[in-house]
């Protein structure tokens, strides 16, 4: 993975703002990664597509993350903060397949990736949502007859393999823990990797497009030609113009 240079950056930030959050987190990874193809990083599980995120944020910001999280208990608002190393799983290599034993059946499924997340976006439940992703991971013959016939797996099932999911993939869903001072209690918060990182890139590019904007106006420059300057150019320019 190189980076995101500032064209890219912008690019990047323009074409994804109307996508999926699925969508927008590949489509970092695959400015990022020009020798990858975009298939290849929307077939990455969730996990794996957000290792590689927090690499790519590593490279770009740093490792310390900062943020707000509500508390579960009385709603406060809490300021978090956390190290990347602290949020980082260990996730081998992802496999094709995995086999699990359910009610003395043999269930073969893979793991849902980005692909999966933007095909069940439609539906409005999440609980429809969720048995539609795991149907779509499961790979056995009978659940195959299954979905030909429009029929959902059996809710016990839907729930076995979501939690073999999480075991076999469990950077994808990371919590951290929060100490409210307003009530005193401990939570859980369900940390949104691709969301955070999002945002954190869309306001990098806006203060890009600040900078170019000065730039421009002061010298009548070309955009393309201010991006191409590094950084520390751009900023020496900016405080020439007194701003
Ligand atoms: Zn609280």
């Amino acid at each position: 993975m190189r980076g995101l240079t500032p064209q890219s950056l912008l690019e990047v930030c323009e074409w994804a703002e109307s996508e999926h959050p699925a969508n927008r987190a590949v489509a970092l990874l695959y400015a990022a990664s020009p020798d990858t193809s975009w298939d290849e990083l929307a077939a990455l599980s969730i996990g794996r597509r957000d290792a590689l995120l927090l690499e790519l944020r590593e490279k770009t910001f740093g490792r310390q993350l900062e943020g707000f999280a509500s508390c579960l208990h009385c709603g406060e608002r809490l300021e978090f903060a956390v190290a990347t190393s602290d949020i980082r799983v260990g996730v081998g290599e992802q496999q094709p397949e995995y086999h699990f034993e359910y009610q003395g059946r043999a269930i073969r499924f893979r793991l849902p990736d980005s692909t999966d997340l933007v095909a069940v976006s439609h539906l409005p439940d999440p609980n429809l949502a969720g048995a539609e992703l795991v149907s779509r991971c499961l790979l056995d013959q009978l659940t195959v007859a299954d979905k030909a016939e429009q029929v959902m797996p059996d809710t016990g099932l839907v729930n076995a393999v979501a939690e073999q999911i999480s075991q076999c993939d469990p950077q994808a869903e990371v919590l951290f823990d929060l100490h409210c001072p307003a009530c005193n209690k401990d939570s859980q918060s369900l940390f949104d990797i691709g969301g955070y990182i999002w945002i954190e890139f869309t306001d990098l590019a806006r203060r890009l497009m600040q900078q170019v904007h000065w730039l421009a106006r002061g010298y009548g420059w070309k955009e393309a030609d201010i991006l191409r300057m590094s950084a520390w150019r751009r900023r020496y320019y900016q405080e020439l113009l007194g701003l």
